[in-house]
């Protein structure tokens, strides 16, 4: 680790647009490996008056294709060269970024040091690329009095448990969820004075995510017997149900409910609106789901709820879910749960 001088930096590499290339058919694909790396030294040749830096491979794919067991291999190498770094840069796809900032954000404790998140809507050797200014301002992140995971897009920074892709094209892709931005790109970077600074406790690394969850979005009539068939199969560990409005099912859902409970199975209710919070207590159709076991959700985006029930389902018993769930670790929680 650096003593008073230059930051020292990781670039932990994991695919995206930023280092995409067009292929025959017009679509972009991941080139060679060596290419890849390739592509982000070439987006931007000064980086090492940031910080001294180095780029360590973990994959080179569309973040489509990512994984909880992908996420395992960051959290893996982040706690492989925690001690060594003073910050983090990980070069990601934007489709589901969010989701592995929410697996970083749950994932690591006492992290004492910035983990940045970045990547391109466009690839960086385009032209009009957005992958330097991206690249550049979460190197710059990553060497600053900050520690926590965050997502550096476009104008903002994001806090890693509140992070949602809300645009496929525009420069500006991500939003915070039922949150402010943890900091503004303007001519500096301003960060929000509230956010933890570095510290030298000892990182704890909690990998491991269980993937068999099925989320349902509700729409009008939707038949409920299909998640209690997957039930009745054992097809599935967790179920996060994204409710109307403050997070209310019609009463056909019941069943569901009951069956869970029989199987102990974790059932989330969410809300479905953009910026939806729940308050299940505030309807019948809501209250009398959280009597039948519903866990609720409150201000949590999906990408975290969702991540959350992976993790807790790998690391507590049935019966401490609703608490995992409903506990803030790293602030992805604003509204105390009694
Ligand atoms: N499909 C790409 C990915 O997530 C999109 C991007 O990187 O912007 O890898």
């Amino acid at each position: 680790m650096s003593q008073g001088g230059k930051k020292r930096v990781l670039i932990l590499f994991c695919g995206g647009t930023i280092i995409m290339k067009e292929g025959r058919d017009g679509t972009l694909v991941a080139p060679s490996r060596k290419e890849a790396v390739a592509n982000l030294r070439a987006i931007e040749a000064r980086l090492a008056t940031i910080a001294d830096f180095d780029i360590r491979f973990v994959e080179n794919i569309d973040s489509a294709n990512m994984t909880p067991s992908d996420w395992d291999r960051i959290l893996a190498e982040l706690e492989a060269g925690y001690d060594a770094w003073d910050g983090f840069v990980i070069t990601h796809g934007t489709d589901t970024m969010a989701y592995t900032a929410a697996a970083l954000t749950l994932a690591i404790k006492n992290l004492g040091k910035p983990v940045v998140l970045t990547g391109s809507q466009i690839p960086g050797s385009r032209l009009e690329t957005d992958a330097r200014r991206n690249l550049v301002n979460a190197m710059k992140l990553a060497t600053m009095d900050v520690s926590g995971v965050f997502i550096v897009f476009d104008e903002r920074v994001i806090h890693g448990g509140r992070a949602s892709k809300a645009s496929e094209s525009r420069l500006d892709a991500f939003t915070s969820v039922n949150a402010q931005d943890a900091g503004e790109i303007r001519a500096e970077i301003r960060l929000s004075p509230a956010l933890p600074r570095r510290r030298f406790d000892k990182a704890a690394f909690y990998p491991g995510f269980e993937p068999d969850i099925v989320v349902r979005t509700l729409t009008p009539g939707c038949d409920p017997g299909d998640l209690v068939f997957l039930l009745q199969h054992k097809r599935v560990q967790g179920i996060l149900i994204e409710a109307y409005g403050t997070g209310n099912l019609p009463y056909d859902f019941d069943g569901l409910f009951r069956a869970a409970r029989d199987q102990k199975v974790p059932v989330v209710v969410t809300s479905q609106c953009l910026h939806g919070v729940t308050r299940m207590q505030g309807y019948e159709v809501g209250a009398r789901a959280l009597k039948l076991g519903a866990i609720e959700g409150h201000d949590q985006s999906l990408e975290m709820l969702a991540v959350k029930l992976m993790w807790a389902l790998k690391h507590y018993p049935y019966k401490d879910i609703r608490t995992v769930m409903q506990t803030s670790f790293a602030g992805e929680l604003s509204i105390p749960v009694a």
